[in-house]
C-alpha cells in the first residue's frame, strides 16, 4: 500500500509571559517566545506553534493532542514548592501560572505519547513533572561548583564544556561525546526524576542533559541550543533529531 504524503510535523512551544512598564500600556500582560525557537523549528522541518500559558486547563488536553511534538522552552526558575522545597534566597523570578500551564501540558504530552524536547527551564520542568528536585541556585548548593554557568558571553558563543554520556540517545544525535555550549541557568537538576538517565554533564558535575528510556523522544538540555545555530550549525541536530523522530512514529503506524 502507497504511504501518504507526510505533512510537516506541528511543533507546539510553551510561552513565556512579561509584564509591560513605562508604556501606554504599563501593566499589561505580553505572552511571547525568543524567535530562534520558531526559526529552528522551522529549519528542522517542522511548523512551529504557540502554546499560551493562559490556555485554561480543561483546554490543554485538546490543544495538545493537536500538535505533533512540544518544546518546552527556556525562562523563569520554576517555583520550588513544585518540588517540596522553600523558596531560597536566591531563587530568581517565578511564574506560577506558567508552571501550572507547562506541567499540565508535559503530563498530557507524555501521556499522548507525543515527543518532547526541554530547553533550559523546560529540563528543569521535565525533572520536576517526574518528581525530581532543584538546586535553586549552584553557586550557593553545589560544593566546589567552579564553572560560570552563566556565562557573560554573546549567546550564540560556545563557553563551557560538556561531556555527553556515550551510549545515550543525546551522544548518537551529536555523534560525538564533546560539545562546547552555551550555558544561561543559575539552577541545576539536584535529584534526577527516577526513569530518566543522564546523557550529559560539566566537569564540576553540573547534569546538562537528561533522557527517559520509555519515550520514543523525551529529552532535555541545560543549554540553549536554538542560540547557537547560526555559529554552531551542528546544534540544530537536537531539533532535527525531535523533528525526525514524529515522522518516525508517525511513519510506523
Ligand atoms: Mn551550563
Amino acid at each position: 500500500m502507497k504511504t501518504k504524503k507526510l505533512q510537516k510535523p506541528l511543533i507546539g512551544i510553551s510561552t513565556n509571559q512579561y509584564i509591560l512598564e513605562n508604556s501606554p500600556f504599563a501593566g499589561q500582560k505580553r505572552i511571547y517566545i525568543n524567535r530562534d525557537y520558531t526559526e529552528c523549528v522551522l529549519k528542522a522541518g517542522g511548523i512551529p506553534f504557540l502554546l499560551p500559558l493562559n490556555t485554561p486547563l480543561e483546554a490543554i488536553e485538546q490543544q495538545i493532542m493537536a500538535m505533533d511534538g512540544i518544546v518546552f522552552s527556556g525562562g523563569q526558575d520554576v517555583h520550588p514548592l513544585r518540588y517540596g522545597e522553600e523558596p531560597s534566597r536566591f531563587l530568581e523570578a517565578v511564574c506560577s501560572e506558567r508552571d501550572e500551564y507547562e506541567l499540565e501540558a508535559l503530563k498530557l504530552a507524555y501521556a499522548l505519547k507525543k515527543p518532547i524536547l526541554g530547553i533550559c527551564r523546560g529540563l528543569q520542568l521535565i525533572n520536576i513533572a517526574f518528581g525530581g528536585t532543584l538546586y535553586q541556585d549552584i553557586g550557593h548548593q553545589i560544593p566546589h561548583q567552579s564553572i560560570q554557568h552563566f556565562q557573560k558571553a554573546h549567546k550564540a558563543v560556545a563557553t563551557h564544556s560538556v561531556e555527553l554520556v556515550p551510549k545515550t540517545l543525546l551522544a548518537s544525535i551529536f555523534e560525538t561525546n564533546h560539545l562546547i555550549t552555551n550555558s544561561f541557568h543559575h539552577q541545576a537538576i539536584k535529584d534526577l526524576a527516577h526513569g530518566f538517565k543522564v546523557n550529559a554533564m560539566t566537569r564540576d558535575g553540573v547534569i546538562e542533559g537528561i533522557e527517559r528510556e520509555d519515550s520514543s523522544f523525551l529529552v532535555g538540555v541545560q543549554w540553549h541550543p536554538e542560540m547557537m545555530i547560526e555559529k554552531h550549525p551542528e546544534m540544530l541536530k537536537l531539533f532535527a533529531a525531535f523533528v525526525s523522530s514524529i515522522e518516525e512514529q508517525s511513519g510506523s503506524e
